[in-house]
């Protein structure tokens, strides 16, 4: 048999395993890092061996054959150090002891390949092939076993930890047989060099272990991501734009039902009626495009949780006044309590723990037709942070048992045969619970079917000011009984003032102002005028931004601008951008904008707007 012919099939493999490695686009980890080196050891490795042969075949030099002897012997223990290493690096242990162990290696690599080079080798020659002796050798031989050892250890080691999986181990289970194989085929036929094919193979055997998932199918992964997101970016992008083309029509015909309201002496009762239906129909249509938008920015991971500083206790007691107006004609006790020790002002996203508030507020409101509600709130203050702790309690229709799990489950309403003249949509608790996880606060409802519920929510606020700079005293305990409907209990800006102005207050003293009044849309310049209208002011409108622009530099003077933000030509917050430039200017502009998108008030206030309002605005709003 000729005996090149095994190290010749190694070089083989060697070649084959570099060129598929390097030719197929890979993942770039320690893994293949390592592996990559070991392919490149082990071509030295079958070179070395195939050198070695050709110069015994030459008869060559036997200081020469020796010295190429020790380098074979050399890289043969480099190749199994890598081995061990990558085993390590696969059994995924802490890096520092990684770092050890490998260090360690290398340690003993440079002492074994020292002794090598120093102690003497015997180079048998038979003319074919070349055997050795000598202490050299021998040292070899013991080196290799030691760290054979370590490879059955961190095989071992490697199965254990992949809960008997053996995938990763086979090619060391083969290299293993392969050395127990090659030691009894050594000690019948020492001239046969089997170490290279042996090592080659294991390689080649790794090659299909290794870590290295088809970088094709992550690109078509990749791929497919970025395209769910564009299309889930698409449809945030439309809902927001619906939301706004929605909004802007609401925006007229709410005002315009709230202005019939106000010739209540001039127009047939029905009419009236009429139009606060109309008003209300609008307002759930709002509520429902709120909510919408909402949970599809929760979804995309788009809302955001912001600190502001507030005065919660004011914003509760507010809140709590608009709600128990929202109770109408219904035979409901409502009483709210704010507890003292709640401090001044806390840090947090005052937005949307009002909308977490509002949402049980409401819920109790629609879901009780007598009875109590309860609404409380108490805290506990440690290491400057308030845990808010709020309870809403009612005698409503209560939650079965067995829905209550489905409570917080998006477009999930309960009860629907019963609730059938209730409206809703059953986002609210969805994303009550979503806003409060956020907020790193929890809720828990407790209920009696027929009996009442008990929404408890805990939310965590930084405090900011334990106390009021003037002493204003806080902490109520309320009864009221509600007389009358308001149709106008928003969520959106609070009016604090009774909600609703019966005909045309008598305000004086603004005659001389000038407001100017920019917006592309007719109708909600109509509304915007009708809604001032009691106030005798200037008004002048224009059409887009350019517009308002010119107006200011032609010299004329106002006291207040109204800036919608969507326009053509040139957009609300380039014309304030515009008006800002010139010099002097200093008129309060307030931005109207139909996007009700969290943040959008924070947004204009830093651009230096005055002010913010939301379409649809009430006339309250607008006189505000
Ligand atoms: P919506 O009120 O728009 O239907 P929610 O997500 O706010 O949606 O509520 C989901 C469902 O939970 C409601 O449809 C109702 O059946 C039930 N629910 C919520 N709050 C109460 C409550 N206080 N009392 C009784 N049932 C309630």
């Amino acid at each position: 048999m000729n005996v090149i012919l095994l190290p010749v099939a190694a070089l083989f493999i060697s070649v084959f395993l570099i060129v598929i490695f390097y030719s197929k686009p890979r993942v770039d980890n320690k893994e293949t890092n390592i592996y990559s080196k070991m392919l490149f050891i082990n071509l030295i490795f079958d070179l070395l061996c195939i050198i070695t042969v050709l110069f015994a075949k030459l008869n060559g030099d036997e200081f020469v054959t020796g010295l190429i002897q020790k380098s074979y012997l050399i890289v043969m223990d480099y190749l199994i150090c890598y081995i061990i290493t990558y085993n390590l690096n696969l059994l995924k242990i802490n890096e520092s002891l990684t770092n050890k162990l490998t260090f360690g290696l290398l340690m003993s690599l440079l002492f074994f390949s020292i002794l090598f080079l120093f102690t003497p080798i015997n180079v048998i020659n038979y003319g074919e092939v070349v055997d050795n002796d000598g202490l050299s050798y021998d040292i070899a031989v013991i080196s290799i076993i030691l760290y054979f050892f370590l490879i059955i250890v961190s095989s071992f080691s490697l199965f254990k930890r992949n809960k008997k999986d053996f995938s990763k181990d086979t090619p060391f289970i083969v290299l293993i047989v392969f050395f127990i194989v090659g030691l009894i085929i050594r000690n019948f036929f020492p001239s046969v060099m089997f170490e290279n094919f042996f090592f080659s193979f294991t390689l080649l055997i790794m090659y299909h272990t290794i870590e290295n998932p088809d970088v094709k199918m992550v690109e078509a992964m990749e791929q497919a991501k970025n395209e769910a997101e564009k299309a889930n970016r698409a449809k945030s992008d439309f809902l927001s734009s619906m939301s706004h083309e929605i909004r802007t029509p609401l925006n007229a015909i709410v005002g315009l039902s709230e202005d019939i309201g106000t010739f209540k002496d001039e127009v047939p009762a029905q009419v009236k009626e009429d139009s606060e239906d109309i008003i209300n129909a609008s307002q759930t249509l709002l509520e429902i495009v709120g909510n919408i938008l909402d949970i599809s920015k929760i979804e995309s991971d788009k809302m955001e949780i912001t600190e502001v500083a507030y005065d919660f206790k004011r914003e509760a007691t507010t809140l709590a006044k608009i709600n128990a107006v929202r109770i109408g004609e219904k035979p409901i006790n409502f009483k709210y309590y704010i507890a003292e020790d709640i401090p001044y002002e806390l840090l947090g996203d005052k937005t949307h723990v009002k909308q977490v508030l509002n949402n049980l507020l409401s819920n109790a409101i629609k879901y009780t037709n007598e009875g109590e509600i309860n609404f409380n709130v108490n805290c506990i203050n440690q290491n400057g942070i308030c845990e808010l702790v709020i309870t809403v309690q009612d005698t409503g229709i209560g939650i079965r048992a067995e829905k209550i799990d489905k409570l917080f489950t998006k477009f999930e309403r309960l009860d629907v045969e019963r609730n059938t003249t209730v409206e809703g949509t059953g986002l609210g608790l969805a994303i009550t619970k979503k806003l409060v996880e956020m907020m790193g606060g929890k809720i828990n409802v407790q209920s009696t079917y027929g009996k009442g519920s008990m929404f408890m929510v805990t939310i965590p606020q930084k405090i900011s000011k334990v106390s009021a700079p003037t002493e204003e005293k806080h902490g109520f305990e309320r009864t009221m009984s509600m007389p009358r409907v308001n149709p106008d209990g928003t969520t959106a800006p609070i009016v604090t003032a009774p909600p609703k102005v019966e005909g045309v207050p008598t305000v004086g003293g603004y005659g001389a102002k000038r407001i100017l009044l920019a917006d592309d849309n007719k109708l909600n310049i109509k509304v915007a005028r009708r809604a001032l209208n009691d106030f005798n002011f200037v008004i002048d409108e224009v059409y887009d931004g350019e517009e308002a622009v010119n107006k200011v530099k032609e010299g004329n003077k106002y006291d207040l601008i109204l800036m919608d933000i969507m326009m053509p030509n040139m957009n609300g917050e380039q014309a304030f951008k515009e008006l800002q430039k010139i010099d002097g200017f200093d008129v309060p502009t307030i931005a109207l904008t139909a996007d009700a998108v969290a943040g959008a008030q924070e947004h204009y206030k830093e651009v230096g707007f005055f002010d913010y309002l939301a379409k649809p605005f009430n006339r309250e709003q607008i006189k505000e």
